[in-house]
């Protein structure tokens, strides 16, 4: 007998046909003599509902409050999924967050998990009962209520199984795996029997939207198996797990890709030391994050200086560069926030030269421009247009081998 968690995704639950779908599966898991810990998201397209009214009184809307809204959707599913199971004939109870005490930082709408406590749980396991979470939730020690980030059941799912070290968790979700790449984007992506966490790390946290990053990380860090499966179809699905020495290593294992990202660029500026630090400085001090940075070699004294934020930080980080460039001496300031991020990832590339030529070669015979690049031990991106984004992806799958065999 193992101890399971399951993860049912928005679309998993979004009708209550679909949460009845959800029962049996459970039901049937369990008739195999598993016990079971069930964590839901809410109904598709609920949480941006949810969003949506609080927005239209006041933008952004107050980021405690916002997570006391947006925790009900999670309310209204496991509520509903307790009673399709008891329904079926098998003993359930729901639990948001805060009764299971998933204890939470009060980082509103980020949420770090610091602990949880696990009786509750237990003892209902003990009386044959299955437990239902409410995913994406926890309380802080001051008892407000927190969320975890968009995509955060993944990581309520993950950080259960690691405090119950239950034997797997499993996310149930639309497709049925982790692919080489999003099949929306390339129909002949290729399902992945297994990847490491190294590699799903990346893949999360470079733009591919299947697992929430976090919910890696703890997978990682706390060695939790975990394995991506669709609610719809039966299957092995992908499983996700320390790097396998045996297995021949594919050199690239995916391509992941972000449209979040926008450019922004100050030209001439003087070339001379504290430069970064006063052009990135300004931008941290208002909390923006960056993630590519590039700085040309000098010329004639002045250098050109580029990097990207999030999309939705773009136009504060272009004023905050527009009010300083003058005072800097530099003499432009550009952005672009039509630019998509683009990246190969695979631990084959440790052992591999030439991997990134060969990106490029094929990007450039679509007439694909590079505008910027970053690399890692284990990945490689590249800045193009957003316009090229869909055409990249397919046509660096194709280069590299990486779809469905016929
Ligand atoms: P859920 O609501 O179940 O959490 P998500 O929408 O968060 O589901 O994640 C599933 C979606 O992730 C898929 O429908 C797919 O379009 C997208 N996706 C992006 N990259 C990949 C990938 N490499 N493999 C599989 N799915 C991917
Ligand atoms: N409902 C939340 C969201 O849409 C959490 C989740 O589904 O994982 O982001
Ligand atoms: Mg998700």
């Amino acid at each position: 007998m193992a101890l399971i968690v399951q993860k049912y995704g928005g679309t998993s639950v979004g009708s209550v046909d679909r949460i009845q779908n959800v029962a049996k599966k459970v039901i049937a898991s369990r008739a195999k003599g598993h016990d079971v810990v069930v964590v839901v998201s809410a109904m598709s397209g609920e949480t941006n509902r949810l969003i949506g009214l609080a927005r239209s009184i006041i933008d952004p809307p107050n980021a405690r409050e916002l997570d006391t809204i947006m925790s009900t959707g999670e309310q209204v599913t496991i509520g509903l999924l307790a009673i399709a199971l008891e329904a079926q004939g098998c003993p359930a109870r729901s639990y948001t967050g805060a009764q299971v005490r998933i204890l939470t930082d009060s980082a509103f709408g980020k949420a770090r998990i610091l602990e949880i406590d696990d009786k509750a749980m237990r003892a209902d396991l003990a009386q044959g009962r299955v437990v239902v979470v409410a995913g994406f939730q926890g309380v802080d020690e001051n008892g407000n209520i927190t969320t975890l980030g968009r995509g955060g059941s993944d990581t309520t799912g993950v950080a259960l199984a690691a405090a119950l070290k239950a034997d797997e968790c499993q996310i149930y979700t639309d497709v049925d795996g982790v692919y080489t790449t999003d099949p929306r984007i390339e129909p002949r992506a290729r399902r992945l029997d297994r990847i490491s966490y190294e590699e799903m790390l990346e893949m999360a946290s470079l733009g591919s939207k299947v697992l929430q990053i976090r919910s890696v990380e703890f997978a990682s860090k706390y060695n939790v198996p975990l394995r991506v499966l669709s609610s719809f179809e039966d299957g092995e699905g992908t499983l996700i797990a320390p790097e396998d020495e045996t297995m021949e290593q594919a050199l690239i294992s995916g391509i992941a890709f972000n449209r979040d990202e926008a450019k922004l660029t100050v030209l001439g500026v003087p070339d001379k030391p504290g430069i970064a630090y006063k052009i990135l400085g300004a931008i941290s001090e208002a909390n923006i994050e960056v993630d590519m940075i590039i700085q040309n070699v000098g010329a004639d004294g002045s250098t050109d200086f580029t990097f990207t934020v999030h999309r939705n930080d773009y136009k504060k980080a272009l004023e905050i560069l527009q009010s300083t460039a003058t005072a800097m001496g530099a003499r432009q300031v550009l952005g672009d926030n039509h630019i998509a991020k683009l990246s190969l990832v695979g631990v084959g590339m440790r052992s591999h030269a030439g991997i990134a030529s060969k990106m490029f070669g094929a990007l450039a015979a679509e007439s694909i421009n590079i505008q910027m690049i970053s690399t890692s031990e284990i990945k490689i991106s590249v800045v193009i247009d957003e316009k090229y984004l869909e055409l990249g992806v397919r046509v660096l799958h194709a280069a590299f081998g990486l779809e469905e065999a016929a």
